[in-house]
């Protein structure tokens, strides 16, 4: 605020406040909604998330943020009209087949030009459906399985990208590493991935994290954030590892940019390579 304060001063001294105010002056923070809502497996990362996701938004003054956690919010705050108010939503590790008051309101909003962000086990959300649920073809994939959390080298596939190019050639991490289900990628732009299996190393091709257009709107997924540890170095001791702040620095810089992206207000790639 300090130098649009000091611009402004100096462009009423010189008589020009009209332009220069009105060029300097910040945008107003985009609002997202953080949906938390589970009706399978409950992260304990979530109160984490919820937290992260706030101080992000207030950091950066990109955004601001407001929370859905229960059916009574979903109902209240998720139908056609309410979803107006909001610029987008972040699903912050949501599982299961969740109450939404109007799916299919809720995926037209998205394509009218919002922003969908889901983290980790949004792709366990309306998962296991055949034909794939439209939420998954939105998504670009749906969650199939996991074995024991593994260190990882996530394989940075956009390093002009908002969400990666804060990132090496490789992020290195443990976490708990989804196997996808429905992946397609002529139908994404990738941001990370595996050239191995996350567990028994045989090589093949596991994507991470990837954008889309859906519609107008704009897709970013990351399927890291299990661990809190991946979250903030501000964690239990139970939870912490040894590289834990080098690692959530990171995924926190990876997120941000990638919501920023989500939100218009940055430019990134979203075609498929
Ligand atoms: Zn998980």
């Amino acid at each position: 605020m300090k130098i649009p304060l000091l611009l402004s001063s100096i462009a009423c001294l010189l008589g020009l406040s009209g332009a220069l105010t009105v060029s300097t002056h910040a945008a107003a923070p985009k609002k997202l909604l953080v949906v938390s809502v589970t009706k399978g497996f409950r992260h304990s990362s979530i109160p984490t998330a919820e937290k992260v996701l706030a101080d992000l938004g207030q950091k950066s003054g990109a955004f601001t943020v407001d929370y859905v956690r229960t059916d009574e919010e979903m109902a209240e705050k998720m139908t056609a009209a309410a979803l107006q108010q909001y610029d987008g939503v972040i699903f912050a590790n949501t599982t299961g087949d969740l109450p939404l008051p109007d799916k299919q309101a809720f995926l037209d909003w998205i394509k009218s030009g919002k922003a969908f962000i889901g983290m980790h086990s949004a792709t366990d959300t309306f998962r296991g459906h055949t034909p794939l649920d439209p939420y998954v073809e939105m998504l670009g994939a749906e969650f199939k399985t996991h074995h024991a959390q593994a260190e990882v080298d996530c394989i940075n596939e956009d390093p002009q990208h908002p969400a990666c190019r804060e990132l090496e050639a490789s992020f290195h991490l443990k976490d708990e590493i989804y196997l996808m289900n429905g992946f397609d990628r002529s139908k994404v732009h990738g941001l990370l991935t595996l050239d191995k299996h996350p567990n028994d190393k045989t090589p093949g091709d596991y994507p991470i994290a990837w954008c889309k257009m859906y519609g107008q709107g704009r897709v970013f997924y990351t399927s890291l954030g299990h661990r809190e540890d991946v979250w903030t170095p501000d964690t239990p001791e139970n939870f912490k590892r040894e590289n834990s702040k080098e690692v959530s620095e990171a995924y926190q810089k990876h997120i941000l940019g990638g919501i920023k992206w989500a939100l218009g207000l940055e430019k990134g790639d979203a075609k498929p390579q």
